[in-house]
């Protein structure tokens, strides 16, 4: 259940409110936004008279009950898009931000080289892997703590805010610099790291499970959220069905069915979610025609010898073209770039 308050009602106020729901029982949820203030309440709701509490209370304007599982990610719960802001850049509604960058940090001149290009092209933030989720033990997997300080070393070159991909809590400390942790799809449910996340004070990409609906990915942004984090980015990237020309299939509708039901900004993958570099520009366009605040994008100088995922890399030029082209389209669906 929540209660939408009465325009300008002093803090004490608000705060008496919320004492008296805790001290019954409820968790409760403070959302503020610029058209309004909401309370939400936590707990078996069932009970409460929501008119009763309405007619009798001096500051609540009106209730609604929340019949979804999900209360702080809840559009209806907070009203504002949520927009967060790292390193100068800002991730969501009103803006279409693009991140690239390489599958995996290779070595220093491949980073480097990756972020001074996708930067010239419109990039505003750098994406690399350090820690490599593989299906197999065999494959290339990732630099780990050595290749987060070459990420860091192209951060400082391109100046560029970064993100990476994090696979437990035991490696927090080594993200401290990292100014976007990254949860991969395999890691969507993985709660612990969730609730650890939720602790940290940066921003969080989490990207949809292969196979999870829409909804769970919701629940899992209220884990983090839950935890005290509220900069969570949510993240489309494919989910396996029964097609096999494609390595995923691009979720379409989740990406609006997300921004309808969530404040949270919303990006979209669609090197994962094809696998396909001839795919990758098409979709682009399909992702900021739809409404999506921005993109991920795998960007390799040399894809055909790339150690991971160069099948889905467009190569720097590729990059540079596919940019101008976006620019040119947000204009007419009023995104800033
Ligand atoms: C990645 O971004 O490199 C990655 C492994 O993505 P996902 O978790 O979506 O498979
Ligand atoms: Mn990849």
């Amino acid at each position: 259940m929540v209660f939408i308050l009465k325009p300008k009602v002093e803090q004490d106020k608000i705060n008496a409110f919320i004492s008296a729901w805790e001290s019954r029982g409820f968790s409760t949820i403070l959302s503020v936004g610029t058209e309004h203030t909401a309370v939400c309440l936590i707990g078996n709701t069932s009970g409460i008279d929501m008119d009763y509490v309405v007619q009798t209370s001096e500051i609540v304007e009106y209730g609604r009950r929340i019949t979804e599982r999900y209360k702080a990610v809840n559009r209806t719960v907070h009203s504002d898009d949520t927009i967060i802001t790292v390193g100068g850049v800002s991730i969501g509604e009103g803006f279409f931000t693009v991140m690239a960058g390489p599958c995996s940090v290779e070595n220093e001149e491949q980073i480097v080289r990756i972020a001074r290009s996708v930067k010239e092209s419109g990039a505003r933030i750098l994406r690399g892997g350090a820690f490599k989720p593989r299906t197999s033990p065999y494959d290339f997997q990732g630099l780990g703590e050595q290749g987060l300080s070459l990420l860091l070393k192209a951060k400082k070159a391109a100046g560029l805010p970064v993100v990476s991909e994090i696979m437990n809590q035991t490696q927090i400390p080594l993200f401290e610099d990292v100014d976007i942790i990254q949860i991969g799809a395999r890691n969507m449910q993985n709660f612990d790291l969730l609730k650890a996340v939720g602790q940290m004070k940066k921003p969080v990409l989490l990207k949809r499970g292969l196979a999870n609906s829409v909804e769970e990915l919701l629940m899992s942004a209220e884990y983090v959220m839950s935890s005290g984090n509220d900069q969570v980015i949510l993240c489309e990237r494919g989910i396996r069905t029964f097609e096999t020309m494609t390595r995923n299939t691009l979720d379409i509708s989740a990406v609006v069915l997300l921004k309808q039901k969530s404040h949270l900004p919303v990006i979209v993958d669609p090197s994962h979610a094809t696998g396909i570099r001839s795919l990758v520009a098409p979709l682009s366009r399909a992702v900021l025609a739809v409404g999506a605040d921005g993109l991920l994008i795998e960007t390799h100088n040399d894809p055909a010898n790339a150690l991971c995922d160069g099948g889905q890399s467009l190569d720097l030029n590729q990059f540079e073209q596919l940019m101008s082209d976006l620019r040119k389209r947000a204009v007419i669906e009023n995104k800033r770039m």
